[in-house]
């Protein structure tokens, strides 16, 4: 069976590699020109997305990420009192793993490297236009001439997916949630932290953990229309800085301090969700990932569904009766869990945008919207991905394991 998976970013790559474990032979078409992404700062990624890693055999990525251990959220409102918690010290012995924060470039590296150490073909700079409908197969057309004819085309090309697009051009697309994302780093005076630390600023949201006198910060600037890509690719980054600067002018110190020695470059991202689509596959074609269910970052879960995707659609293609049957039994399996997390995420998303006009309202309530959220919570963290059997020496992960 001749694979081709689109898109070599968490899913992708993750997906290459395990299907290498389970004896089959992918290719992966990559629009970027090499695996070097400086985009997205960093990530948190769940236990549930750890236990994905360690189950799949790739927990050593971790360290290769520069990932370090976070467990749990304290929340502050604007005048810096602690309002709620999320306590994580037990998510070791509860889950099995406990979250960690990476650097999404360097996952991205490590991912691809180990799934090309274990034989998957990466095609770079190779950017997905068409698909082209052979008998029992497709040919995949790219942006610079190539085509690769495949039986099996996996659509892992992120939130603008052209799979979906191709596929079902009646799909609805991504929805802009009223928050631009952006963050990056700052060499600073701090302890290391123990839980990541939440501000509902005056005028915006603003999170950081600390390691090695490094804080890695992000805040949510709510506005209302869209941004336009344009707009947001000139970005001066020292008037962005400042802008960023001026919104959490009047929010305590730790916010302030992190944010005066905030240098380097900044992303900033709007942040969409989709929409749920009415399929993820046809007899041979499947999407996963952001792709399939792309979620808010507000629920720190996108990149652990997608190695949880991943791992579950590499099962399936391995041990599934045929391609139809096996795409069809991933998307039982997945979609409803995937989509209840779109969900969770975007009700979390509006609460922050909602906080600006409400904060007396909000420092009131979210003790219990936290403890409403604890069953998803635990849902969340506690869905492990079936090992695939014969996994390689787990080399030095660095994770803890229950
Ligand atoms: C600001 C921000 C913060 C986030 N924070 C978190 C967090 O803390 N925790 C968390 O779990 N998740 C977070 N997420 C979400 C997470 O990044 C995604 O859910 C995750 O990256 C999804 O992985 P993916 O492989 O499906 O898509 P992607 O990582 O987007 O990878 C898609 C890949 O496909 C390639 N591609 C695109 N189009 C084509 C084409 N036509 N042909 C070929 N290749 C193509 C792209 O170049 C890319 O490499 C955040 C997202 C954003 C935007």
């Amino acid at each position: 069976m001749k694979i081709l998976i689109v898109g070599g970013g968490i899913a992708g790559s993750t997906l290459a590699f395990a299907l290498r474990r389970a004896g089959l032979d992918p290719i992966v078409a990559e629009a970027r020109s090499d695996v070097e992404d400086t985009g997205g700062a960093f990530l948190a990624l769940a236990p549930n997305g750890v236990n994905g890693l360690l189950a799949l055999g790739l927990g050593d990525v971790v360290g290769a990420a520069g990932g370090f251990e976070l467990s749990g959220l304290d929340f502050h409102n604007a005048r810096g009192r602690r309002i709620a918690e999320l306590p994580g010290e037990d998510d070791l012995r509860v889950y099995g793993a406990r979250g960690v924060v990476l650097r999404r470039a360097r996952l991205h590296a490590a991912l691809s490297a180990r799934a090309q150490e274990h034989g998957a073909t990466f095609l770079f700079g190779a950017r997905l236009v068409e698909l082209r409908a052979r008998q029992d197969g497709w040919s995949a057309v790219f942006d610079d001439g190539r085509t690769v004819d495949a039986d099996v085309v996996v659509g892992a090309d992120g939130i603008w997916s052209a799979v979906r697009r191709l596929t079902w051009p009646e799909a609805p697309v991504p929805s802009y949630t009223g928050i631009v994302d952006c963050g990056g780093w700052a060499q600073v005076h701090l302890p290391d932290s123990v839980r990541q630390q939440m501000y509902f600023g005056h005028r915006a949201f603003f999170g950081y953990a600390v390691k090695d006198s490094v804080a890695y910060w992000f805040t949510n600037v709510t506005r209302e229309d869209e941004p336009a890509r344009s707009e947001l690719d000139g970005l001066d980054q020292d008037a962005w800085i400042t802008t960023i600067r001026q919104l959490h002018a009047q929010d305590p110190d730790p916010v302030r301090a992190v944010l005066a020695a905030a240098d380097g470059s900044l992303g900033a991202w709007p942040v969409y969700d989709m929409p749920e689509l009415a399929a993820w596959n046809t007899s041979n074609v499947c999407l996963i990932g952001d792709a399939a269910h792309a979620v808010s970052p507000s629920s720190g879960q996108g990149a652990s569904l997608a190695i949880e995707d991943a791992a579950a659609l590499s099962r399936h293609l391995r041990d599934g009766p045929d391609t139809e049957a096996a795409l069809a039994a991933f998307v039982r399996e997945r979609k409803a869990r995937a989509e209840k997390i779109v969900r969770f995420g975007r009700q979390i998303g509006d609460r922050k945008v909602a906080s600006a006009a409400g904060n007396l309202f909000r420092d009131l309530t979210l003790g219990l919207f936290l403890r409403m959220g604890a069953k998803a919570t635990q849902e969340q963290y506690g869905y492990r991905v079936p090992h695939l059997p014969d996994p390689p020496h787990d080399t030095a992960s660095g994770v803890g394991r229950a």
